[in-house]
């Protein structure tokens, strides 16, 4: 089903696209004929790279709008850029996220604001926003890159684990409201992918844990990872492109583990 799932003339935005699982989103997407609207920071000419990049995929159109999705004004800005461009988003990724390692009692407060807002907040705001074309069309998927964190936790990542907690809970909510519309809302959630995410959570947590890089890598990172392999960006893109097509119209308010077995123990 996945092969050959024709996206031409649907719209996909993906918040945190730039890199990692999202930029892999948007090339598997825009591989299927979607225009794409990539969101994140960076590089300016490494973004536009990128962008152009995944316009010669298909022929089909590439945006880049690069706001801070912690801001709700930005969020808004974000949309209507879409829709000036698109009409509307069609298929929605909410993918932006941060993570922050340290104990609760020590736990900054602006990080966790900063994590509740991106990870969590952000969704309900870009969803509020696409429904309405979504549910005029008759047709929409909401997929959320949730984590092996939105159904289990680990010491050290309270708001990551309780904005993807909260963000599953969220989807299960959408897809009640929108069983009627055409309109799916499913979590996709990974364990570890390798992804500058990960790599740059290492420091911290060598910290967190007095250990070293390699001990975070096989003790901490693949230690709760039974095929004790990363999953690739590219698998997880695989499944949302999956939730894309027809096969997937009946799949909705499901969180769907790609964690090497990690939620299975
Ligand atoms: P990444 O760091 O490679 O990508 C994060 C993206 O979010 C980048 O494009 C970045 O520019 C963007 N971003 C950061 N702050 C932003 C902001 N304020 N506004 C807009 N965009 C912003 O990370 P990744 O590993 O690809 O993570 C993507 C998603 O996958 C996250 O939600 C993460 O929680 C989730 N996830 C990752 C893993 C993993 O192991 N890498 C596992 C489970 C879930």
């Amino acid at each position: 089903m996945t092969q050959g799932t024709s996206l031409a003339g649907k719209t996909a935005l993906i918040t945190g696209s730039t890199s990692g699982i999202g930029l892999a989103y948007a090339k598997t997407l825009a591989g299927e004929g979607a225009n794409v609207v990539i969101n994140g920071f960076g590089d300016k000419d490494a973004i536009e790279k990128e962008r152009a990049g995944l316009e010669a995929i298909s022929g089909a159109k590439a945006l880049y709008s690069g706001h801070d999705l912690t801001k709700v004004d930005q969020i808004e800005a974000m949309m209507a850029e879409a829709a000036a461009a698109f009409g509307g988003v069609d298929i929605l990724i909410n993918n932006a996220g941060v993570q922050h390692v340290a104990a609760v009692e020590e736990f900054p407060i602006d990080k966790w604001d900063l994590i509740i807002a991106l990870n969590l907040n952000s969704a309900f705001h870009t969803s509020r926003l696409a429904i309405p074309y979504m549910k005029s069309k008759k047709w929409g998927r909401i997929i959320q890159t949730a984590s092996a964190h939105s159904l289990t936790a680990s010491p050290f990542k309270s708001a990551y684990v309780t904005a993807k907690h909260g963000l599953a809970g969220f989807t299960k909510t959408l897809a009640l409201e929108l069983a009627t519309f055409g309109v799916t809302a499913n979590c996709i959630s990974p364990g570890y992918v390798w992804t500058p995410l990960v790599e740059a959570q290492i420091p911290d947590t060598m910290k967190a844990r007095g250990m070293t890089r390699e001990q975070v890598m096989n003790d901490v990172l693949l230690a709760g990872q039974p095929t004790k392999q990363f999953v690739t960006s590219e698998q997880v893109a695989a499944i949302a492109l999956f939730l894309c097509g027809d096969a997937a119209s009946n799949i909705t308010g499901a969180n769907i583990s790609v964690d090497g077995g990690w939620t299975a123990q």
